[in-house]
């Protein structure tokens, strides 16, 4: 046989955080996977997304932290940073977890072929340069993730305007940005660049940023974004990017024009599922080329999966690994199913906000009776002793049976803090389990506590509200 023409159990096309946990999950049942990458292993979340940018936020963190050191008596005289440390320290950092993530795969046993890979049929997958192959298997998993949309009207250069990707290979700071599209990616960069000294302006062509997160929230991070120099449009419509020679001017629908050194367009994700032979499986791709799967994450043709962005509304990665490792036990016999109950979200703007569940808009418009409280961080010991004492954590319940809906967080730690919600939503725990457990004391965690009280009418930390007669 032709040894380019090679037979495994599974295939995975992609190898993202969806692709890779299903790689690895159905090597650990037993199967022959091969793991098909066109780029670099551990895709947009390890080498374009999660990772690199959480590495730079944690340097405008670290330089917030060092500002206020004084607070706590501590001098450090002149402070100053430099930004062409902080972006090789990144890639130092996503580098190295690359080459742990390759590790991990080996170890298991699975093999990785490097090129682009298309369906021949819905049991072949060809692979091409550099490894060029042609694979069989009786189940492929596709998780082929997603890539920055371009605008036709102000396509990407990479120097004057930006996606997400060259702009977190910059190695000099620009003087000023204006990021289009007040979504999570455009707040976290906002939130990122504004402690690092740059001016920024944010144009979002709804009513508020945030606008997916309900109210509270939107609401929340708008006034601390204001109080830091951020200028936010709302409502905007973008008409025209000009570049010139000192940047770039951005023209609204309503005549303002907005000057900054440089762009970041960040209005949402292009699903890679045009160019990858689907049609010769069979696999029917829906709007905006998302693939309809079910619960078990297979597509209309049995025996191929999707995962990953491509396969959800959820662009997460957690969301990709955890359908990856459902898609991992389907293709190897096991009976898996995903829940999307109970999925944390979070945004890791400065303070970092992190959502579960129903927000209170949410929940009453699909008729729960549902109310809401919020403990301020202020009134936590804990927060005053670290100096963390913005943002809230509130609970969204059923006002009949008590079952927690939903919860919010904006504040120090809330994509830890989140956690302790993930689990009481997933488990459809009351609010009065959460009152009931003690917490450790002082705590961050301990919000959640007072936020149960809080919403169940007996608050602790925070005075009883005044009845009007
Ligand atoms: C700036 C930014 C920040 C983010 N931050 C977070 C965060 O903090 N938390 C979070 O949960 N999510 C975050 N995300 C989203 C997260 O990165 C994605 O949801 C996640 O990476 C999706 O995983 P995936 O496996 O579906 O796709 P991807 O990660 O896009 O991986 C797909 C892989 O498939 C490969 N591929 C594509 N086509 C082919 C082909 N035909 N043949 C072979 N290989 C192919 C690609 O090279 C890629 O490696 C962020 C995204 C961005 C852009």
């Amino acid at each position: 046989m032709d040894s380019k023409y090679q037979t495994y159990d599974v295939i995975v096309l992609g190898g993202g955080p969806g692709g890779y946990p299903a790689a690895i999950r159905a090597a650990q049942n037993g199967k022959n996977v091969a793991l098909v990458e066109a780029g670099e292993l551990g895709g947009t979340c390890l080498n374009r997304g999660c990772i690199p940018s959480k590495t730079l936020i944690a340097n405008g963190e670290r330089l917030k932290q060092v500002r206020e050191a004084g607070e706590f008596g501590i001098d450090t005289g002149a402070i100053s940073f430099d930004f062409a440390k902080m972006a090789q320290r990144k890639d130092r950092i996503v580098a190295g977890i690359r080459k742990s993530l390759e590790g991990l795969i080996l170890a298991n046993k699975i093999r990785i072929f490097r090129g682009y890979g298309k369906f021949l049929s819905k049991n072949e997958i060809a692979v091409g340069a550099p490894d060029e192959a042609i694979l069989s298997a009786p189940k492929i998993v596709i998780a082929t993730g997603s890539e920055p949309r371009e605008m036709a009207a102000f396509p990407f250069d990479g120097e004057k305007v930006h996606n997400s990707t060259t702009l977190l290979q910059l190695e000099k700071l620009p003087k000023s940005i204006v990021i289009i599209g007040g979504g999570i990616i455009g707040c976290e960069f906002a939130s990122l660049y504004i402690a690092l000294g740059v001016k920024v302006s944010v144009v979002e062509m709804m009513a508020t940023i945030l606008p997916m997160e309900g109210e509270s929230v939107s609401a929340a991070l708008t006034k601390v974004f204001v109080k830091k120099g951020i200028a936010i449009h709302t409502n905007g419509a973008v008409k025209t990017i000009d570049k010139n020679g000192e940047g770039v001017t951005v023209r609204l629908a309503d005549g303002q024009a907005i000057e900054a050194s440089i762009a970041l367009v960040a209005v949402g994700r292009t699903l890679n599922t045009n160019n990858i032979g689907l049609e010769k499986a069979g696999v029917a791709v829906g709007a905006n080329g998302i693939i309809p799967v079910s619960d078990t994450m297979e597509t209309n043709v049995p025996g191929i999966y999707a995962v990953g962005d491509i396969a959800s509304k959820w662009w997460l990665a957690h969301v990709a690994s955890h359908q990856g490792l459902v898609a991992g036990d389907n293709v190897s016999g096991k009976t898996a199913h995903i829940d999307y109950n109970a999925v944390p979200s979070v945004i890791y703007t400065d303070p970092e906000i992190a959502t579960v569940g129903m927000s209170l808009e949410a929940a009453i418009s699909a008729n729960y009776p549902a109310t809401v409280a919020a403990f301020p961080f202020q009134a936590l010991g804990k927060s005053q002793a670290i100096l963390h004492t913005e943002g809230f954590a509130q609970i969204v319940i059923d006002r009949h049976t008590g079952q927690i809906l939903g919860a919010q967080v904006v504040g120090y730690q809330a994509s830890t803090l989140i956690a302790e919600m993930a689990i009481a939503i997933a488990n459809e725990l009351t609010v009065e389990s959460i009152a009931e457990t003690i917490h450790a004391h002082p705590t961050v965690a301990e919000a959640w506590l007072e936020a149960a009280l809080l919403v169940t009418g007996s608050p602790l930390h925070l005075p009883p509200k005044i009845k009007k007669s």
